[in-house]
């Protein structure tokens, strides 16, 4: 934890200080906020930085007129100023009309007062401003919240999660990766409040899922907060995200997030956890990783060549992420995963065989023999499958010669 004071001596990077000087040369305020000033504070190095401004987006627009920007969300008072590679987020000072919908503002409204923009924030750590010429606006006690690792809402839990439902995860986010338990009341609200993530996109939900999983806590807010998960993940039940949450506290912090995913659906059967992945959208290759950890819990093939297999099927980086999965989940034990691994790494350094790629012959010399369609495909596959297995070296003549042996 860094004092204010300490924080005024970090420099901000250069990008962002640029945005913020010409803000202020052009006679606006400009203010670093949120999520940036809540990790300097930590001592942590910020992922993105924004900035907030009582300059109208207009005028902004006037101010960065000679820089590249992005009208990100114009409308709602936010422009992108990219600079040396780095994106700057600079929103005009905006109060959030009512959530008819419980997800977005009907209407923001662009106000002079930084004040109004911070009441607008979710968590009291993330509401706080900071200007080098000014140090740190902290209105509702976050620097005091970050001390005490408290996740506290700015206003009213109840009435900030009725707004926007999103909060709710946003709460259990931030919990797991500060490492941070929530107050008293915006645990209570988080509890009594989830039927209010029926209304956020699954894509949304999935975000901060994900960074959920992926956080020092994440154990722990499995635990503590099950009811949620599975009110989240059905067919998932609360039991099952309580075994879950005993099998994260064995993670270790480098645990691929597909892990994370598989050993959160383990207690479903694979169609089940297929569908119950579809439901948070996520992109096909993610879908796959965790899936092609949850269709082989049984048992596996752990020989040089069945390892081999694994590669070929799911990349060569697979035979480790499955032990790792498998045996934290009890389905291995680690001397079997320890195994598998060091046949990996075996396979690797000899650069065996072990996908089409790798293969010493390929379509075209099938073709170029008079094979077509279908049969070329079900032929390389065959003579990779002996190839793998040792039957025949991988060599061009000899895998010709096989052919002509008739294999295939
Ligand atoms: P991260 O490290 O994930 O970037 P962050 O705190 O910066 O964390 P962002 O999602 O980038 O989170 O949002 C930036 C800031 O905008 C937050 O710190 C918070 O002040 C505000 N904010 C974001 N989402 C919400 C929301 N749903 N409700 C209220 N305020 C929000
Ligand atoms: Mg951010």
């Amino acid at each position: 934890m860094k004092s204010a004071d300490e924080i005024r001596a970090i420099p901000l990077p250069q990008p962002v200080t640029f945005v913020m000087e010409r803000l202020e040369a052009a006679g606006y305020h400009a203010y670093a906020v949120g999520g940036c000033v809540r990790d300097r504070l930590m001592g942590r190095i910020p992922g993105d930085y924004d900035v907030t401004t009582d300059a109208r987006p207009d005028e902004m627009l006037r101010v960065y007129a000679d820089c590249r920007v992005v009208e990100t969300g114009l409308k709602h008072g936010t422009l992108t100023v990219v600079r040396d590679g780095m994106n700057v987020e600079v929103t005009t000072y905006r109060i959030d009309g009512a959530y008819a919908d419980g997800r977005h503002p009907d209407a923001v409204t662009f106000t002079d007062r930084l004040a109004d923009d911070l009441c607008r924030r979710d968590f009291t750590i993330n509401a706080m401003a900071w200007a080098p010429g000014q140090g740190i606006v902290d209105l509702f006690g976050g620097q005091k919240d970050l001390e005490a690792g408290r996740i506290r809402c700015v206003g009213r839990a109840s009435d900030r999660f009725s707004e926007d439902g999103l909060r709710i995860l946003r709460a259990l986010r931030f919990a797991s990766v500060l490492d941070f338990a929530c107050d008293e009341e915006c645990r209570a609200a988080v509890m009594d409040g989830m039927g209010l993530l029926d209304r956020i996109s699954r894509e949304r939900i999935y975000a901060e899922l994900t960074k959920l999983l992926g956080g020092v806590g994440a154990a722990r807010i499995l635990g503590e907060y099950a009811p949620v998960l599975a009110y989240v993940l059905p067919p998932l039940t609360e039991e099952a995200v309580r075994r879950a949450s005993a099998v994260f506290e064995r993670m270790k912090r480098d645990t691929p997030t597909a892990v994370r995913y598989a050993v959160l659906l383990d207690s479903l059967d694979a169609e089940t956890a297929a569908k119950t992945m579809d439901t948070l959208k996520p992109s096909k290759e993610e879908k796959r990783a965790v899936l092609a950890l949850l269709s082989r819990r049984g048992e596996i093939d752990t020989t040089r060549y069945g390892v081999k297999c694994l590669m070929r099927d799911a990349g060569d980086a697979f035979p480790a992420v499955w032990a790792a999965f498998a045996s934290l989940t009890g389905h291995i034990g680690d001397e079997r995963a320890a195994e598998i691994r060091r046949i990996a790494e075996e396979i690797l350094a000899a650069d065996d065989c072990r996908n089409l790629a790798g293969l010493a012959l390929d379509g075209r010399d099938l073709a170029g023999r008079g094979y077509t369609g279908p049969a070329i495909g079900e032929t390389l596959a065959m003579l990779l499958d002996a190839v793998m297995r040792g039957e025949i070296p991988n060599e061009r003549g000899a895998l010709l010669a096989a052919l002509e042996a008739g294999h295939g």
